[in-house]
């Protein structure tokens, strides 16, 4: 963000006129228009209380000033999933198409290599043979074990006899793959928290495309609404997307973004770390 560069005082017109760049560079990076709003004025509002008497440029120090909010917007430090139980159970959900199955694999792939554990996946998607398949290929290429079975048709049944499967064959973490429709829709919603209601995850993960923009928004609170869920996985953002929907999400439903999804490689995933992400929507 070159304007942030120049020296002189934080004067109101330079705060102005910065604050103009930096809602511009938000709206470039996907970031909802209100948010942004919201954001700049906050920062606007911090910079010209500032006493200019420190040891930073100006331009420094409004870039510090951004920096700084927009990592306390995204939430913090990152933070790990819920691992406790026997076994631990953790619940997928997304959209179809958001990259859920693969995101499951590369979180079995990613504890795994933390050697105290042995995850199991499940598929539950019941609708889409291939889907299973999918899993299946995804277990293979990482050495972890899948639990399905395409002659039943009920996700609930599937994701207790999972579980079940799970405790019987020693695994201490188990991962439901589960079945995503294109667009939110009341049936889809039902049967996730049919699943959560019947085994009790101690983690929901709902995991969303950062191409989508706004409608990853959307998307987030509708699950959110429904399901409560601990973490979001924020995918695709080895793309384009400079990912400003990571703070209109955490905007929205305040809930903390927990892993991105860097490609489709199994080992393409990694922990969120919002002041990265900070400087990835600056630009
Ligand atoms: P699901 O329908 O939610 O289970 O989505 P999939 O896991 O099948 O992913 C949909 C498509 O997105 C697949 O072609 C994946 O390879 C791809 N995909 C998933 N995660 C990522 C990612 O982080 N980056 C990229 N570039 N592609 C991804």
């Amino acid at each position: 963000m070159h304007v942030l560069r120049g020296h002189g005082q934080i004067t109101e017109i330079n705060v102005a006129e910065t604050t103009k760049e930096i809602r511009r560079a938000l709206l470039d990076a996907d970031v909802n228009f209100k948010i942004a709003k919201e954001f700049t004025n906050t920062v606007k509002e911090k910079a010209i209380g500032q006493n200019v008497l420190t040891t930073l440029q100006p331009g420094q120090l409004l870039t510090k000033i951004v920096k700084d909010e927009l990592t306390q917007l995204m939430g913090g430090e990152a933070e790990g999933v819920d691992l406790q139980g026997s076994p631990a159970v953790i619940l997928m959900s997304g959209l179809q198409g958001s990259g859920k199955t693969t995101f499951s694999g590369k979180l079995a792939n990613f504890l795994k290599s933390k050697k105290t554990k042995n995850p199991l996946l499940v598929a539950c998607d019941v609708y889409r043979p291939a889907a299973i398949d999918q899993l299946h290929v995804v277990g293979d290429q990482i050495g972890v074990p899948v639990f399905s079975d395409k002659e039943v048709k009920d996700p609930v049944q599937l994701a207790k006899a999972g579980v079940a499967h799970a405790k019987q064959n020693g695994h201490n973490v188990v991962i439901i793959d589960t079945a995503g429709r294109l667009a939110v829709d009341e049936q889809m919603m039902t049967e996730i928290s049919n699943i959560r209601d019947a085994v009790s995850p101690g983690e929901i993960l709902f995991v969303v495309d950062a191409m989508t923009g706004q409608d990853a928004v959307n998307t987030a609170k509708a699950f959110n609404d429904v399901l409560d869920f601990d973490g979001v996985v924020l995918t695709k953002l080895d793309g384009d997307t400079r990912g400003g929907a990571a703070i209109s999400i955490k905007s929205v439903v305040d809930k903390p973004i927990k892993f991105i999804g860097t490609g489709e490689k199994m080992e393409a995933i990694d922990v969120f770390h919002p002041s990265r992400m900070a400087d990835r929507i600056l630009g």
